[in-house]
């Protein structure tokens, strides 16, 4: 693809078959468990047609090679498995629960230690990352919407590899500090299912491998669980790939091409989802019940200057809390007649759920914080859902 096309251009052309009298415009799964010997692919878990145009459209939009898992956790699994035995991966205080879990899980093992840091502080993440061999970074973070500056904290995870580092934050800050370390500096790795490539692109700021739930935006119709990763750097592509072959952790061709599907129109879906979720944020922060809102785009928020610099959009999720009252707010979600009542996000219906419902949920995240996904039905019909669930959970 001519990499001056716009994104919203990319995601519709990348990865369609090739341009030849008869060939079909799109793609379709290949059902197939093993291939005729003589060519390169050999085996259904080591490759399939739909995995291709999926990984080469989403590779072409951050920038890197693409390699899609079973589902988000799969891929952050295999990101992790990259860590050597005893090895220290820095994670953020909030960020979606089940990645936070699974290092847990393996801390318990012995497998490897977390350092947890509020990666919205730059100096605290450049400090933990000293010495790490992971720095593991979600922006902004699930639920509770935090933003990092990911050009500063991916420069002085870069600068451990030896001597000084000074960096620029996003909003103009200089940083800087002495690495005590010589070594090749952590894996710095982003997962990027809030922001969506459209919005985001941290490999273009440095990061060596992004990761995503494609379950979410990139699917985008709630009927397909699938993960992701993409990484410019061709040792850590084939370390990953070898990992996806010998785990077994791999897609159907079905689901893939699902994924496909919905991600040719991320661009126009986005467009609607966050414009919606800008004009929910705002009626939010109105509403009296409402004690706090969390939403980059809103220009009191405290990741707004940094989310503008760094994104094309403030994305389609936010969060509120009401004053403390976790059963008002379990209420208000029992409560929706348009919303629904489900955790996930990022489908073209609206989803709505307290995120402390779940025992695994950071403890740190607020009782009463509702996470919204907002999907693309009309912003007036969503926001008077909302309003009447308000009223009658009062
Ligand atoms: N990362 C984030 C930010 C998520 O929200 C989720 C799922 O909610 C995951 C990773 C895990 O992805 P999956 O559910 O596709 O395994």
């Amino acid at each position: 693809m001519a990499p001056e096309l716009d994104p919203s251009t990319v995601v519709v052309h990348a990865g369609r078959p090739e341009r030849v009298p008869n060939a079909p415009v799109g793609d379709s799964p290949v059902f197939s468990s093993t291939y005729v010997a003589g060519g390169d692919r050999g085996y259904g878990r080591f490759g399939n047609d739909a995995w291709t145009a999926f990984e080469e459209t989403l590779g072409a939009l951050e920038g890197g090679r693409a390699l899609t898992f079973a589902s988000g956790m799969a891929a952050a699994a295999a990101v992790c498995d990259l860590v050597p035995v005893g090895g220290r991966v820095v994670a953020p205080i909030h960020a979606y629960s089940g990645v936070l879990a699974l290092l847990d899980q393996q801390a318990a093992t012995g497998r490897l230690s977390v350092t947890r840091v509020d990666v919205a502080n730059t100096e605290a993440v450049a400090a933990a990352v000293l010495g790490a061999d992971m720095l593991w970074v979600e922006s902004p973070t699930n639920p509770a919407m935090e933003v990092a500056d990911l050009p500063a904290i991916i420069a002085a995870a870069r600068a451990t590899a030896g001597g000084t580092w000074v960096a620029t934050s996003t909003t103009g800050q200089v940083l800087a500090g002495v690495a005590s370390l010589p070594t090749r500096g952590p894996i710095v790795v982003v997962d990027n299912t809030f922001a969506t490539p459209l919005l985001q692109q941290p490999l273009g700021m440095g990061a060596d491998i992004v990761m995503h739930s494609a379950t979410k935006f990139i699917a985008g119709h709630s009927d397909v669980v699938l993960g992701a990763v993409v990484t410019a750097d061709d040792e850590l592509w084939a370390a990953l790939e070898l990992r996806r072959r010998s785990l077994g952790a791999i897609p159907g061709p079905m689901e893939t091409w699902l994924a496909l599907r919905g991600l040719r129109t991320l661009a126009l879906r986005l467009e609607r989802s966050q414009s919606t979720a800008a004009f929910l944020a705002q009626r939010l922060l109105e509403h009296p019940r409402v004690s706090r809102v969390r939403y980059p785009g809103l220009p009191d928020d405290a990741g707004h200057a940094r989310a503008a610099a760094q994104m094309s959009g403030f994305g389609a999720i936010l969060s509120f809390e009401v004053g403390g009252d976790a059963e008002y707010a379990q209420r208000i979600c029992e409560s929706t007649k348009l919303w629904l009542h489900a955790t996930s996000l990022g489908g073209v219906e609206s989803l709505l759920e307290r995120r402390r419902r779940w025992p695994i949920e950071v403890p740190t995240i607020p009782e009463d914080l509702i996470r919204l996904s907002v999907g693309i039905e009309h912003p007036a019909d969503l926001w008077a859902d909302l309003e009447q669930a308000f009223t009658s959970a009062t």
